[in-house]
């Protein structure tokens, strides 16, 4: 087990991805805060990993935009876990438009979900990393934040943003022995590709090099492998796990 009794708080882990992980981290001994909005999930998921695996997660049902509350959930996960050594930033959403007629109102969304709460986060884990002389930070960003895509002018920005701001914050904390990298997924069987419908998805599946969309356990994997000691000498990198598709 490479994570045993590490601590990891995951954002958007009641479904896709961000489950994956959850589940993965558990299976290698890691010790787990989740968060998203729907609670019911939530627990599903702290259930299913408690059967599986004997320990049940902490969990934390809100808004990643609520400052107030990320920042309650880092004291709560510290005060019940007593440390954080592992942050994975995943949360994510798209409202996905044309540029011409995207509303402001959806930019705003999608920039404040997906980068804004990684800004939050990663600011209320570092202290406590600071403290703990280590930490590993991990940020979901996507093959669009390298590429941008047509019609997601807000989510390429947003996961652009990502990549920029997991660059920083490694070379800001590096010295403090926080390592901070990104994954880059492609397209992944999860409710967000689900939206696309089977003509778009069977194309993606001609344009991937792989010739298949991945699995959330596929992304989970290496998410698994940059928290652990084995990757202590990896930081600001960005990870593609898409298939090649990002080539
Ligand atoms: P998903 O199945 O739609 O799950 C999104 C997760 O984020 C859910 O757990 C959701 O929880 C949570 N979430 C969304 N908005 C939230 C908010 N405002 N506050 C708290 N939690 C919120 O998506 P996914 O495919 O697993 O994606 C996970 C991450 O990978 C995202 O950052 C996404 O951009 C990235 N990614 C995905 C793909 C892909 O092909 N699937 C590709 C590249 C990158 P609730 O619904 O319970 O709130």
């Amino acid at each position: 087990m490479i994570l045993k009794d590490k601590v990891a708080l995951i954002t958007g882990a009641s479904r896709g991805i961000g489950k994956a992980c959850a589940i993965a981290f558990a299976r290698e001994g890691a010790k787990l805060a989740l968060c998203a909005t729907n609670l019911s999930l939530l627990e599903q998921t702290c259930s299913e990993i408690e059967q599986q695996f004997g320990q049940k997660p902490i969990h934390f049902a809100f808004d990643v935009r609520d400052s107030a509350k990320v920042n309650e959930t880092v004291k709560k996960t510290l005060d019940t876990l007593s440390r954080i050594d592992i942050l994975v930033n995943n949360a994510g959403t798209t409202r996905d438009q044309l540029l011409a007629m995207m509303s402001e109102e959806d930019w705003d969304t999608v920039l404040s979900i997906n980068l804004k709460s990684v800004f939050l986060f990663t600011k209320a884990v570092t202290k406590p990393m600071i403290r703990q002389r280590s930490g590993r930070i991990i940020n979901m960003s996507s093959v669009v934040g390298k590429t941008g895509n047509a019609g997601q002018a807000n989510y390429a920005a947003s996961k652009g943003g990502v990549i920029a701001f997991t660059k920083t914050a490694a070379k800001e904390l590096a010295k403090r022995n926080i390592t901070v990298n990104a994954i880059a997924p492609g397209f992944i069987q999860t409710d967000m590709t689900a939206q696309l419908g089977e003509k778009v998805a069977a194309e993606m599946g001609n344009v991937i090099p792989l010739g298949r969309f991945g699995k959330p356990e596929e992304v989970a994997n290496t998410a698994v492998f940059l928290a652990s000691e084995q990757a202590g000498y990896i930081t600001g990198q960005v990870i593609g796990v898409d298939g090649g598709l990002g080539m």
